[in-house]
């Protein structure tokens, strides 16, 4: 673009053009705003009260006890906050924007705990994206149990051999006419609220030789199918207070309308995928953008947390006869932890208002708030270690667990080499490896 020089007779006009152009825009709609609405504020200050409140005081103790903290759950439930009405409310909002709220401020709060809260969206997510109307109204409400009887989901898909590579998956299930009864054999890995939960959605293979293009996903309940049982918990770095295990299934039954979308569509998806036409994987690949920036608000909240405790640190703190932050290598690092926090929040607003609007995520927005979001998470609570010196060393005080916490953004839900595969990808058009 050039800027045509004018003659000074002409400037006046020019001014009064320019002028007019702006005043005159002033009584139109305004169609981007990044301000928050009332309802929204609403939302993030009502658990940003929870989290303070109640998750980050229990912190502590659920990391060392690395235990799923079910009071907190039912504390949750109580309010609202841990149940598909809540759920359904915060992704109702038109702008996309009420869900990374909420993950923000509850991770803020503690991420072992956020997850144990939202650990089972992961499950209420596939159904409601792949089940019939009958199978999201019959499954959803017992992801969540009632308030008297409160239950978590588990989404198993990953497996020892199949992480990254989704295509890799193992688990078969086979389909017994006699019986109208799915059999489904295999063993899945790292399950958040695996073997603890009543439903689990699993991914499982019905023709192998398909590739993922022969996966189907079917609802596993523990409380009625036989044959699904926990491996062993893993004990983990971070997210201690989130329960992750192996789920194994032997010969494990469910009826033939527990999978996902029905079995007459699944025939008939299979049949298409046979003859070779198009299937739907551009329509998946939409999904995981579209969920990526709720993860990456996840890690955010761990990165703010940090933020905020080591710019307090660094006020108070004196070394040399002066506040640590007086030294410009601290305040830089504060201002640059800030500014890093706000990019990838932009990032996952961008990416959230995209797949709430089903705005084509042609660049890979999604991934791309994802990556981010982790690596500043993980950048962040480094940096706020070191702010506080030996302190940050110490269980003592809680950006040591912030930094263990953090580090799972780069590898689960896509690692960050995957998510750099996608946005490569999505920008070339080629079939990068
Ligand atoms: C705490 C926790 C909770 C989890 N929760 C769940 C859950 O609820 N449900 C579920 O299904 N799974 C879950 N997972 C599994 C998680 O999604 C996987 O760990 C993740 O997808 C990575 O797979 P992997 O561990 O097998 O790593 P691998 O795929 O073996 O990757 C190992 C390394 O190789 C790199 N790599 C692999 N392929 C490529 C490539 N093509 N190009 C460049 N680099 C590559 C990876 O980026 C990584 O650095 C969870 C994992 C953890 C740790």
């Amino acid at each position: 673009m050039s800027v045509t020089p004018v003659a000074s007779s002409d400037t006046t006009e020019a001014a009064e053009a320019a002028v007019e152009a702006i005043t005159g825009a002033a009584g139109q709609e305004v169609t981007f705003s990044l301000e928050l609405s009332q309802d929204q504020k609403d939302i993030r200050d009502w658990v940003h009260g929870f989290a303070a409140d109640v998750i980050r005081p229990a912190a502590h103790e659920w990391d060392e006890r690395e235990e799923t903290p079910w009071p907190i759950i039912q504390e949750a439930a109580k309010i609202g906050l841990y149940g598909f009405e809540g759920l359904a409310q915060f992704f109702a909002d038109p702008t996309g924007l009420s869900l990374p709220i909420v993950n923000e401020e509850l991770f803020w709060g503690d991420a072992g705990i956020g997850m144990s809260i939202m650990g089972t969206a992961l499950a209420v997510a596939a159904i409601f994206g792949q089940g019939s109307g009958e199978q999201i109204g019959e499954w959803i409400p017992r992801c969540f149990g009632t308030q008297d009887d409160i239950k978590v989901a588990a989404f198993c898909a990953s497996e020892p051999n199949a992480g990254s590579d989704v295509s890799g998956v193992r688990t078969v299930a086979k389909f017994d006419e006699a019986a109208n009864e799915w059999v489904i054999n295999g063993q899945k890995a790292w399950a958040t609220n695996g073997g603890i939960s009543d439903v689990h959605v699993v991914i499982a293979s019905v023709d192998r030789e398909l590739g993922s293009k022969g996966h189907a996903a079917f609802v596993v309940p523990m409380s009625e199918a036989k044959g699904i049982s926990q491996g062993s918990k893993v004990s983990k770095h971070g997210l201690r207070a989130s329960h992750t295990a192996d789920v194994f299934l032997d010969d494990c039954r469910v009826p033939a309308g527990y999978v996902l979308g029905g079995k007459e569509k699944l025939d008939e998806r299979i049949a298409r995928v046979r003859e070779g036409k198009k299937n739907k994987s551009q329509a998946a690949m939409q999904t995981f953008e579209a969920s990526r920036p709720t993860v990456g608000s996840q890690a955010l909240g761990v990165a703010r947390a940090a933020y905020e405790y080591a710019l307090e640190y660094a006020k108070e703190r004196e070394q040399f006869g002066r506040k640590i932050i007086e030294n410009q290598a601290i305040a830089f690092t504060l201002a640059r932890m800030k500014m890093e926090i706000d990019a990838a929040r932009l990032l996952v607003w961008r990416a959230s208002w995209m797949g709430r609007n089903q705005v084509p995520f042609e660049n890979a927005e999604g991934s791309m708030s994802k990556l981010k979001s982790g690596e500043v998470a993980v950048w962040v609570t480094e940096r706020a270690i070191q702010i506080l010196g030996g302190n940050g060393y110490t269980r003592e005080f809680p950006v040591e667990r912030w930094h263990r916490d953090a580090k799972i953004y780069d590898i689960f839900e896509g690692t960050a080499e995957i998510q750099q595969l996608v946005i490569a990808r999505a920008i070339s058009g080629m079939y990068i490896k």
